[in-house]
């Protein structure tokens, strides 16, 4: 993939010689591009000083697939968002994932972004991440030393930085089906438009309850609220072994003070954030909010 002659790019033709290629130059500054829509858009920007790349597109069958596997879903860290979007697999597993999908950028983006990007490019805002926080997923990353996982509720301990090690590739993601019985979802994002935009607040959210109509499991996750996305977990352990309600709604969303510290920025203010953020809360948990959204 031409990107810009300043720079220097080489392009495995597997994953195995892309390892073995970081496990003897990791240490002299050279980082993976997949779809390139953070990075080149970072370059361009100047804000993006590397001019080292290890461009993945030459393997990028070897990293796409969405399989299952020992009862967990396994999708590749170089599945595009359109892969996503589109796999029944996953809207059957579970269609948050797809609805998150959808709402990246547009078309074009859907068609390059990869799962592993937006996960290493580590942005509040990115749409896929709370979902992957409801989903408890974990972060499967393969280096010439062999394969580790990582919970992707401790991939980004703080803005802008994952746990990824240098000589290190996000080959997959791993999750585990929720249970669809009883069980209700809820994947929303707030944007200046329905497309191309970066969310202003983003939420996905899972409950589920018991025989006798008790919120035994809540998962609530955020975007844009935090310097990282953030499960809301004041506000599930509120929830918890109440009906559905809207009480039980505003009970949740009270508590929301102590999970988010949203910002005031271009896109929004904090004090807009917070409000949507607890309408969303309290709509999702009185049960008028989350049906299985639509995969676009
Ligand atoms: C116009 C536009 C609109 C956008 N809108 C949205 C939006 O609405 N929502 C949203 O969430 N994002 C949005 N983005 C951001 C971007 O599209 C996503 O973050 C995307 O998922 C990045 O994937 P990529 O493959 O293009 O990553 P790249 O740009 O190739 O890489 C991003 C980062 O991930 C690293 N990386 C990539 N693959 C791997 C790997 N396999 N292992 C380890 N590290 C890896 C790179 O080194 C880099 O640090 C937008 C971008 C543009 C240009």
């Amino acid at each position: 993939m031409p990107l810009r002659s300043d720079l220097d790019v080489v392009s495995p033709a597997t994953l195995a010689d892309a390892l073995s290629f970081l496990a003897e130059h990791a240490d002299e500054g050279w980082a993976p591009v997949a779809g390139g829509t953070d990075v080149m858009v970072r370059l361009e920007y100047g804000i993006e000083k590397r001019t080292r790349w290890i461009d993945l597109s030459r393997f990028a069958g070897e990293l796409a697939a969405i399989g299952e596997e020992e009862g967990r879903i396994r999708v590749g860290g170089g599945a595009t968002m359109t892969a996503v979007r589109r796999s029944s697999l996953l809207a059957d597993a579970c269609p948050l994932l797809g609805a998150a999908a959808a709402t990246v950028g547009a078309i074009p983006i859907q068609n390059r972004a990869t799962v592993a990007g937006n996960l290493v490019n580590a942005s509040p805002a990115g749409d896929t991440l709370p979902v992957w926080l409801v989903l408890d997923a974990e972060v499967e990353l393969a280096s010439g030393r062999g394969t580790r996982r990582v919970p992707y509720r401790e991939f980004t301990p703080s803005y802008r930085t994952t746990v990824r090690r240098p000589d290190e590739l996000v080959t997959a993601v791993r999750f585990e089906p929720p249970p669809k019985e009883r069980s209700r979802l809820l994947f929303r994002k707030v944007g200046t438009r329905a497309v191309q935009a970066i969310s202003k607040v983003v939420v996905a959210g899972l409950l589920r309850t018991d025989a006798t109509n008790r919120l035994v499991d809540v998962r609530l996750a955020f975007g844009s609220m935090a310097p990282v996305p953030v499960r809301a977990t004041a506000a599930e352990r509120e929830a918890i072994g109440r009906a559905p309600s809207v009480a039980t709604g505003r009970a949740a969303a009270e508590r929301l003070d102590a999970d988010l510290s949203p910002i005031d920025d271009v896109r929004s203010t904090a004090a807009y954030r917070m409000r949507v953020a607890r309408n969303l809360t309290r709509e999702f948990l009185a049960g008028r909010l989350g049906e299985p959204p639509p995969v676009l």
